[in-house]
């Protein structure tokens, strides 16, 4: 069974846990440097980027978790899509630079900052999971901005990508472990 590595310092790991067994995989909560030596991939969840940022220099996992995605893949949701862009403004900060994207923080404002949208995914995503609606679940969500050349769209909610891929990454600016639908784990998988 494919062993999948979620992120679990801060954040909504658990729900990433149950959607990973849902989807027939082993979820693995990796908190220690020496997991990472045991997983086939990772997922990084939603919650506050710049908290997980400290709490990785603490645990010292940055390297570690550097050296992981530059051999296996990555999938970074919300918070995690933004330790995965290149470059991060709103305000800026460090990330990992798993994917050419520039992304903006907290980006829909505060009026609107949480919300669930149904999402019209691309003929690809669809022929490679299954068609139909996506629910998308935003809250605080960042804004992809700046999309290189070598990422694909996936998804797009009022024109912005929101579901990203390239190569073996994978990264979303909503909530995929929030709703039923296993889809977007499911294509991670096929990524293992
Ligand atoms: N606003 C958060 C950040 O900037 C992301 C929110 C989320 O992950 N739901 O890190």
């Amino acid at each position: 069974m494919k062993r999948v590595g979620i992120l679990s310092l801060q954040g909504d790991f658990a729900a990433h846990g149950v959607a990973i067994e849902r989807a027939g995989a082993e979820p693995v909560f990796v908190k220690e440097p020496e997991q990472f030596g045991d997983i086939d991939g990772l997922i990084i969840p939603g919650g506050e980027s710049t908290t997980m940022l400290k709490l990785l220099g603490y645990e010292g996992l940055m390297d570690k978790l550097a050296e992981f995605g530059a051999r296996k893949p990555v999938f970074g949701t919300c918070a995690g899509a933004i330790l995965m862009a290149h470059e991060v403004s709103g305000p800026a900060q460090e990330s990992l630079g798993f994917m050419d994207i520039g992304v903006e923080r907290n980006a829909y404002g505060r009026q609107i900052d949480s919300r669930v949208a149904q999402l019209d995914p691309e003929p690809e995503f669809q022929q490679r999971t299954a068609p139909g609606t996506l629910e998308a679940v935003f809250i605080r969500a960042p804004i992809i901005r700046r999309l290189g050349s070598q990422a694909k769209v996936l998804a797009r909610y009022r024109g912005d990508a929101v579901l990203v891929e390239q190569g073996r990454h994978m990264a979303a600016t909503f909530h995929p472990e929030l709703t039923s639908d296993l889809r977007v784990h499911e294509l991670f998988l096929e990524k293992l």
